[in-house]
This record gives structure tokens, C-alpha cells and sequence, in this order.
């Protein structure tokens, strides 16, 4: 440790509360740090790298540590690379739409300092208000926005990363486009950590609408919540650049809210409209109510006062039901948006049989739903459920993992959402970038593969 403190400018904490703090997630999931490594810069992580090489130490990365999977936590002790200090924000490079970022800068930070500048970072995830860029790109995070413009992955231009070799490479073009072989910064997006240390991040960014419009729509009993989905999904005249779901009693912990506004009893679908302007916006909301009408909602759709702030709250929808219900089952499955009302039935079927409370909420647009079933996550029944909502979403030829990663929880299902071959892949580059197994270990990678291809 001696030697580390030399090598490294930025502060290291070996003491209890640093460590403790740093040794859990938004998950189930615990850990145990041996010391909490603040780096300074690129320097630092390559220092940090070399020396934990040297010791065989393992390293976890951690932004936010919002993750949901246990994919910050520490499960096999060793470093916690904390890159929450890492909060620098480059000039926007207007003419090509881009500004480079540290990985500990958070979303809605980022989000608030674009604001002037007419483009904006599309992802935001219900946890904006505390995760960090480095880890969206860690989990290749999405958001209600995603609807319109899909996950991280379309937002990283270029990535500085630390491979477990302890070597610093640049993944992404310097230049607008390139034809060099496959983009190898497909790499480090969505790998949790378990390849690279990201140390700087070039963002795209998108020209931002000149007006935002959060919508709140009614679902009654009686209409399918996906059909509706679909309905307006499909509707392609209709700017619509987001379409969440929340089901009755999760709306009934948002209306709790003072702040929250929410219209009518029951379920709802909460959208966002993108225009150019009030009469564009007038026209796309008669047009919606419209589309309403035909799919058997009788009630209109009001417009929320700020679609931030409804976002915000619709992120809290795990928190605040987690409040009043304790600990839970909270699963990240997507299916084809056209079989989302078979996973609705599917699940409330599973609900029963096991006799479990359960609540659903979601990127429904994205056919992406977060079943919140009322058990203990570590306990047998929970894991039972757990694995029969895995088997629902991917007899409906869905993903277990649409958003939140792999971690430690979900490792068992990577074969059967890869292939053998997509494993092999994995693996080598697993072998390549990180051939002593230092970064992150216990994570994404099937349990018990060899090292090597
Ligand atoms: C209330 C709540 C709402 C949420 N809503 C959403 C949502 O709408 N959409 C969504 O996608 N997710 C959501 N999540 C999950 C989580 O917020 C996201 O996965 C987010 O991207 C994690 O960011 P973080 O900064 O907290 O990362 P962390 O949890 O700290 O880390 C995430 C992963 O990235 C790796 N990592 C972090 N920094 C680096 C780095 N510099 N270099 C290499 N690897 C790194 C970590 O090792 C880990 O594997 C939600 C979570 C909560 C608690």
C-alpha cells in the first residue's frame, strides 16, 4: 500500500466508513472494499492499474453506485476506483454537436449545464439526479428519451480508457466518421467495468426541441396498457419522444407527492412530446386525443407542467414504492413491443402462483418493464421469481437485461443471451484487455469461463 501512495496523487481511504460506504449499490448485492482510490487523472488509474497487476488486487470501478445488479459492489474485496470527483465538463464543440466530459460528471449536472447551449445528452435514467456519464457508459444506461433516440451506446464518440494492461488507449475517432474496422469503443459501453477504465469521454449531443411537453395520459382498466404503447408507437406523425408506464398503485405512491399533479385514478402512461412550436404541440395533442379515443380512453390527456420534473418523479417510482413495501424483486425485462401485454399476463399470472404482491412500472415504449415483486431478493422464493421472470420475457423472445447490466445477479444468463460463440467473443476480449482478471471480477462474464478462448 506504501508503494501505491507513491505512485498515486489522488487520495486513498482505507478507513471503515470510506470503505462501507463504497461497498454497496442501489442493489441487494454487499461487498467489502479494502480502500477507496480517489484518481486524479489518467496518470493515476494507469499507476493504479500497474501496482494492482503487480499484487493481483482487484479494481471496481464506481460513478454513481446506482446499479442495480451489484456492478459497483466489491464482491471479491480489493481497490473501489471512485471517479465521482472526476466532474470536469470541456466546452461544447458546437459544429460537431459534441463536448468531452469526465466520468464522474452526473447526468442531470451535464443535462442542466447544456441547457444554454441548444443540444442536449439525450439517455437520462430515473436515477439522472445521481448517476454519473462513466457509469451509463459502464451499463450502457437508457431513459424515457430512449425511446426516440435509443441507449448510450448512439451518444459515446470516443472513450479514454485504462485496458487492465494497465495501457491507455483512445477508442473512438478523433474525426467526425471513420472506416477503420469495427468501432472498437463498442468495447468499453455496457462492459460494467470488467475491460477498461474509463478516464474521459467525447459525448454526442442533440440539437434540442424548442419545446418539451410532458403528457399524462389515463389508462383505463378496461384498455391494454401495451396496445396503447403500441397505438402511439406507431402513430409516427406524432412527435412523441418518450412513453413510460406506471400501474395503479405505483402511480398511487407518485400522486402521494406533493409536487406530482397527476390527474385521475388508475394506471398511466406518461409521454413526452417534442415540437417546434405551441401550435405544432396544440395539433400533435388534438391528434393524441384522437388516437385516445379510438383505443377506448374516454378521459383526455393533460399536459404536466415541466417534463424534467416529471421525469424525475418517475424515476423515484422504485424508491417510492420501495417505502412503503420493503425490500423487493425488481427485474429489467424487455420484449418485443407488440408481446407487451402477454409479459403483463404472463407476470400477474406469476404474481399469483407464488403469491406474491407484485407492481409494474417501465419504458413501455421501449417494451421495457421493471416488475417489482414483493419478496426477498436474497431469499429462495425470491430467487424463484426471479428466474421465472427471466424465463417469461425470453419465452416472448425478450432480454433479462434491457438496461440496468448484468452484475453479479444476472451472470448465469449471459450464455443463454449471447450464444456460445457471442461467450467466446466476450471472453476474448476479456483475455485481451484484462488478462489477470483484475477489473471487476464476479461480473457480466459467465460464471467459470476460462480465461482464455
Ligand atoms: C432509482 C433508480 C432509477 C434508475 N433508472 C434507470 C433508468 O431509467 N435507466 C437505466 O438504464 N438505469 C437506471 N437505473 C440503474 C443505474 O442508475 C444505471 O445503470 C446507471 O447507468 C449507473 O450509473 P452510476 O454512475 O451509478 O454507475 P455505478 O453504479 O457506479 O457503476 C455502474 C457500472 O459501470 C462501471 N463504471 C462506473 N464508472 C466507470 C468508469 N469510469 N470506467 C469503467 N467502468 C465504470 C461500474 O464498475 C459498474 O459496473 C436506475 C437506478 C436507480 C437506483
Amino acid at each position: 500500500m506504501a508503494a501505491l501512495r507513491e505512485a498515486v496523487a489522488g487520495p486513498i481511504a482505507t478507513d471503515f466508513a470510506s470503505r462501507s460506504a463504497l461497498s454497496h449499490d442501489a442493489s441487494f448485492v454487499a461487498g467489502a472494499a479494502d480502500a477507496v482510490v480517489r484518481p486524479r487523472d489518467a496518470e493515476d488509474v494507469v499507476a493504479l492499474v500497474r501496482w494492482a497487476r503487480k499484487h493481483r488486487v482487484p479494481l471496481t470501478a464506481r460513478g454513481g453506485g446506482t446499479s442495480l445488479d451489484g456492478e459497483s459492489v466489491p464482491i471479491s474485496g480489493g481497490i473501489v476506483v471512485d471517479f465521482s470527483g472526476s466532474t470536469a465538463i470541456g466546452p461544447v464543440n458546437a459544429a460537431a454537436r459534441t463536448v468531452q466530459v469526465g466520468p464522474g460528471v452526473v447526468n442531470h449536472d451535464l443535462h442542466r449545464r447544456l441547457a444554454e447551449s441548444g443540444l442536449f445528452f439525450p439517455p437520462n435514467p430515473g436515477s439522472w439526479r445521481s448517476c454519473t456519464i462513466g457509469g451509463n457508459v459502464g451499463t450502457n444506461a437508457s431513459g424515457p428519451r430512449s425511446f426516440r433516440y435509443g441507449p448510450t451506446r448512439r451518444w459515446v464518440h470516443d472513450a479514454e480508457v485504462v485496458l487492465g494492461t494497465g495501457e491507455v488507449a483512445h477508442l473512438g475517432p478523433v474525426t467526425a466518421k471513420r472506416s477503420v474496422g469495427p468501432e472498437l469503443l463498442d468495447l468499453v459501453v455496457g462492459s460494467e467495468g470488467t475491460l477498461a477504465l474509463v478516464t474521459g469521454i467525447t459525448l454526442r449531443l442533440a440539437p434540442s426541441p424548442r419545446r418539451r411537453c410532458g403528457v399524462v395520459v389515463p389508462v383505463p382498466e378496461s384498455v391494454p396498457a401495451g396496445s396503447l404503447a403500441l397505438a402511439m408507437a406507431s402513430r409516427v406523425s406524432l412527435p412523441i419522444s418518450a412513453i413510460e408506464y406506471v400501474d395503479a398503485t405505483v402511480a398511487d405512491a407518485l400522486r402521494r407527492r406533493p409536487e406530482a399533479r397527476l390527474p385521475s385514478d388508475g394506471a398511466l402512461l406518461l409521454l413526452e412530446l417534442e415540437t417546434e412550436g405551441t401550435d405544432v404541440e396544440s395539433e400533435a395533442l388534438a391528434e393524441l386525443d384522437a388516437l385516445l379515443r379510438q383505443n377506448g380512453v374516454a378521459e383526455s390527456a393533460t399536459v404536466a407542467a415541466d417534463a424534467d420534473r416529471m421525469w424525475t418523479l418517475r424515476g423515484e417510482a422504485g424508491e417510492l414504492l420501495g417505502r412503503s413495501t420493503g425490500p423487493s424483486v425488481r427485474e429489467d425485462v424487455a420484449v418485443p413491443l407488440d408481446r407487451v401485454d402477454a409479459l403483463l399476463a404472463r407476470l400477474r399470472n406469476l404474481a399469483d402462483s407464488e403469491s406474491v404482491e407484485l407492481h409494474v412500472y417501465g419504458h413501455i415504449g421501449q417494451g421495457n418493464l421493471h416488475p417489482t415483486f414483493v419478496v426477498d431478493p436474497a431469499g429462495e422464493r425470491g430467487r424463484r421469481v426471479r428466474s421465472r421472470t427471466w424465463d417469461a420475457a425470453r419465452s416472448l423472445g425478450g432480454t433479462v437485461a434491457a438496461e440496468h447490466g448484468v452484475g453479479s445477479v444476472k451472470r448465469d444468463e449471459v450464455a443463454a443471451e449471447l450464444g456460445e460463440a457471442g461467450v467466446r467473443v466476450l471472453r476474448g476480449w476479456k483475455a485481451l484487455c484484462d488478462p489477470d482478471g483484475i477489473l471487476n471480477p464476479g461480473k457480466l462474464l459467465p460464471p467459470n469461463a476460462p480465461a482464455t478462448p
